[in-house]
């Protein structure tokens, strides 16, 4: 008796500690920071003769009517049905209408490699400035309404921005808060804390969890020990722990109990020359990806234990492509919003890319590039569930927004139809989070989670790119003008 009273107290204690905000907070009251970008106010709105994709992965539905009730969607109407009355109506010809984004491989920051020059040379260390400022606003202009940052380098920023964007005060979208990245010990990254040891782990994962974050990353040099620590303390407080690995290879974070993989199957390191227990390699997986050729024995076990285990898998394709010379088309778009320096950091990175893809190192690398497509499509066929991010870190052709609208153009590049790959990017991301009753595809009840682009993504996915309008709990925001507030912004802040 007394030792259940015990625990009675110790799960309340956990309760109240735990001060994680939801991911979805209730509509805000709009201040007036968000106020000018909005382009269409909460109410009864009906847009007519809209087509609909609805992040099901189901064939587009034409010529329907969207209801909106305030923060809800009311109804997906078909062709010819009677509109009901009270209705503020839009006309949709030529739009197609799609679920927000549901980014989870989001970074809030910028990486400088400082005094780059033409020659790839930079001086250490790297350093890593916070782009809160303009990285909600390219999410949100760019159909993305709820994200995962993926790793924060300044948690508490991240965290606040999140608590601002909740009550209106600064406009984004909704927020799912990792902790800071989980490192062990010889990071490049000076902003980074390094792990001394497992309880170094999980208390580190307890004080995040009390300061809201909602999950949780480990990186490329923590141990299998210190991964175990973080995985049951994240766990116990019913959150999620990713990662982005090298000195722990998949198939043993799968063991462990890890709850998804960054960066699809670029980044396992379990076939690599010389690779040692909770060491990474020099090679951070890429001969293990060249090895592991889709549908061969080491692919098949792979991926039977990620999805008999469970694992998520997150694709971010638009980083590795940026090491494929000229695979990435040059976006005058996004261009737009990169500072100069940046803008000039990126095209020196491009330049060199594009004059060594025929080095044997680069055509490896290509050859990686394209397992990764074939590896994703069966990991997804076999059932697991396969997740969608572009992780902009800093190379200025992986930009908030612009490059998780490149990610699903390159998923239907990997051979997913349109379809398809816009559910991966909503629907899966939702239901990983736990909340597709919630978000991740059009449907009656939902939240009014959606964005409207000119064209039709189903029979030409770069249509996606022609976003107009973005609903968020039911208020549309103006694309073009959050885009325009942050024009040659991003790298500064
Ligand atoms: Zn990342």
């Amino acid at each position: 008796m007394k030792y259940r009273l015990l625990a009675a107290v110790a799960a309340l204690a956990i309760a109240s500690s735990a001060r994680s905000a939801p991911v979805l907070a209730p509509p805000p009251e709009l201040g007036p920071d968000v106020q000018p970008f909005v382009h269409i106010p909460a109410g009864r709105i009906a847009i007519q003769h809209l087509r609909i994709i609805d992040g099901t992965g189901a064939a587009p539905i034409e010529d329907a009517t969207l209801l909106i009730d305030a923060a809800k969607i009311g109804a997906v109407l078909p062709a010819g049905a009677a509109l009901p009355a009270g209705y503020r109506t839009l006309d949709g010809t030529g739009e197609t209408a799609m679920p927000g984004i549901v980014g989870m491989h989001n970074h809030m920051f910028y990486i400088a490699r400082p005094n780059l020059d033409a020659s790839g040379h930079f001086e250490d260390p790297l350093v890593v400035p916070q782009m809160t400022f303009s990285a909600p606003r390219l999410y949100l202009a760019n159909g993305v309404t709820t994200m995962r940052t993926t790793g924060s380098v300044e948690p508490y920023a991240d965290l606040n921005v999140k608590i601002e964007i909740d009550k209106g005060r600064l406009i984004g979208p909704h927020m799912d808060v990792t902790g800071p990245y989980l490192e062990g010990a010889n990071s490049p990254f000076i902003q980074m804390h390094q792990l001394r040891d497992a309880e170094d782990a999980r208390r580190t994962v307890a004080f995040w969890a009390d300061q809201g974050v909602t999950s949780f990353k480990a990186y490329m040099n923590i141990t299998r020990a210190e991964l175990k620590a973080a995985i049951d303390e994240a766990h116990r407080r019913h959150l999620k722990i990713t990662g982005h690995l090298c000195s722990v290879t998949y198939p043993e974070a799968a063991q462990l109990g890890i709850d998804d993989l960054e960066h699809g199957f670029f980044v396992n390191t379990e076939l690599d020359p010389g690779k040692q227990p909770d060491k990474c390699t020099s090679t951070v997986g890429t001969p293990t990806l060249v090895a592991m050729k889709p549908g061969s024995p080491e692919a098949n076990a792979l991926i039977k234990l990620l999805v008999d285990r469970h694992v998520a898998i997150t694709s971010t394709l638009p980083v590795f492509e940026q090491s494929v010379g000229l695979h990435a088309p040059l976006n005058p778009r996004a261009m737009a919003v990169l500072t100069p320096e940046a803008r000039e950091a990126y095209l020196y990175n491009r330049n060199r890319t594009a004059q060594r893809a025929t080095t044997a190192q680069a055509q490896q690398f290509a050859q990686a590039f394209r397992n990764d497509l074939g590896l994703e499509r069966q990991f997804a066929a076999a059932g697991g569930l396969l997740l969608a991010g572009p992780d902009p870190t800093g190379n200025g052709g992986v930009i908030p927004g612009f490059a998780d609208q490149r990610e699903i153009e390159l998923l239907v590049e990997a051979g997913f139809t349109p379809a398809e790959a816009i559910r991966i990017a909503t629907l899966n991301g939702a239901t990983y989070l736990g909340l597709a009753d919630r978000i991740g595809s059009i449907a009656a009840g939902k939240n009014a989670d959606l964005f409207i682009v000119n064209g039709n993504p189903a029979a030409n996915i770069s249509d996606i790119e022609k976003v107009i309008v973005v609903f968020k709990d039911g208020v549309g925001y103006e694309s073009a003008k959050l885009l325009d507030s942050v024009r040659g912004r991003y790298g500064q802040y």
